[in-house]
């Protein structure tokens, strides 16, 4: 049995009429950049996350660059992320001219450990990047706390949860700004790159559109310089129609999740995924802990699943920081889990069958050794 990692030709086949009807309609009336299908996307997300500015922009890596950007972050000053997870969360504050400084993670959980953040803060530091990873909340009061406590800003990086919940509220409204990416595999994903920003400050927003759309609000009137990074018509009126589904798909990712746990439970040699507390995790990835990971992923691959790591190498230790000179003990928790984190297909489409035929494989190759 072949078993795609993630299988994005289910989920356009099952809504073919409607994704391609969307996008007849866009090029009929050529609205490619900005116009009526943005500022209606736009207007619908913001809705569903109950906040009263949502700003399409061109991926979910320039979301966090122009609201760091906005918020006045820049040479000098520095910005807490975490250790674990895509090269955006800290390249776009490097992009300022600020400078990264990376946290450890909670191993039950794979996000931030908020009791790590307080002693890495200076008077340099102006903001925390939460990273709500794998579709799991990063633990939000604990953060909101500490950045009350210091004034700072916190900008949740939302890239791989949409509509996820922390204690019945939605990630990506606890903080000053939420960036989101709609990149073709994420939970809610384009057919080309396409990002947000939601916010409850309306001139933060303000800024921030301004900024995406080379320093202007109207056309001919830059009142500063910016970028060009605008979500276009296509990927809005795709988003549009599958925003109407996401909240069913995300708990498809759930069950299919809690199906995999329940097969995989007290089996030696694995680590299932657990939950946070009071939070609804989206499973944006599947992710065990596996012993000797390293041949368990050929032996799928073998057998026809197809695996991935996220990430092979925590950020700290990739050759772009070498010059921060951190070492693997600087980071204990992040760098187990490198060695031994493994993401199984996932997505809503997946059968039980297919969650059977990964399970029993994992079983096989630990019992034959
Ligand atoms: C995908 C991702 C991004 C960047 O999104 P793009 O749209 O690919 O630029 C940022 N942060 C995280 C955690 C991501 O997974």
């Amino acid at each position: 049995m072949d078993i795609p990692f993630v299988d994005l030709e289910a989920q356009y086949k099952n809504h073919k009429n409607e994704i391609d009807g969307a996008i007849q309609n866009v090029v009929n009336d050529t609205a490619f950049i900005r116009g009526d299908y943005v500022d209606n996307f736009e207007q619908k997300y913001a809705e569903k996350y109950g906040v009263k500015n949502c700003i399409g922009v061109g991926n979910g890596t320039d979301a966090i660059y122009i609201v760091l950007k906005m918020l006045g972050v820049g040479s000098g000053d520095e910005v807490i992320t975490v250790a674990n997870s895509w090269i955006s969360s800290s390249e776009t504050i490097s992009q300022t001219g600020a400078k990264p400084v990376f946290v450890d993670i909670e191993p039950d959980y794979f996000t931030i450990d908020p009791t790590k953040i307080e002693e890495k803060i200076t008077d340099k530091t102006k903001a925390i990047i939460p990273v709500h990873l794998y579709g799991q909340p990063a633990d939000m009061d604990p953060i909101m706390r500490i950045a009350n406590k210091y004034d700072l800003y916190v900008i949740e990086d939302t890239a791989q949860a949409h509509f996820a919940e922390y204690k019945d509220q939605k990630v990506g409204t606890f903080g000053d700004a939420a960036t989101f990416s709609f990149y073709p595999g994420k939970n809610l994903g384009a057919y080309g790159d396409a990002g947000a920003i939601i916010t409850d400050n309306d001139e933060l927003a303000d800024k921030c559109r301004m900024f995406a759309n080379h320093g202007s609000l109207q056309k001919h009137d830059h009142k500063i310089e910016g970028i060009n990074s605008r979500l276009d018509g296509i990927q809005a009126a795709i988003l549009n129609v599958k925003l109407s589904y996401i909240q069913d798909w995300n708990k498809k990712r759930l069950s299919n999740a809690l199906h995999y746990n329940e097969l995989l439970a007290d089996f030696e040699g694995i680590t299932t995924p657990k939950i946070r507390k009071n939070a609804i995790h989206v499973f944006h990835l599947y992710v065990i802990r596996a012993e000797r990971r390293d041949k368990l992923a050929n032996y799928l691959k073998d057998k026809g699943i197809n695996t991935s790591i996220h990430y092979p190498t925590i950020l700290p230790l990739l050759s772009a920081y070498d010059y921060l000179n951190h070492t693997p003990e600087d980071f204990p928790n992040a760098y187990k889990a490198q060695q031994e984190i493994l993401s199984l297909p996932m997505y809503p489409e997946l059968t039980n069958t297919q969650i059977k035929y990964v399970t029993n494989n994992l079983k096989k190759y630990y019992t034959n050794k």
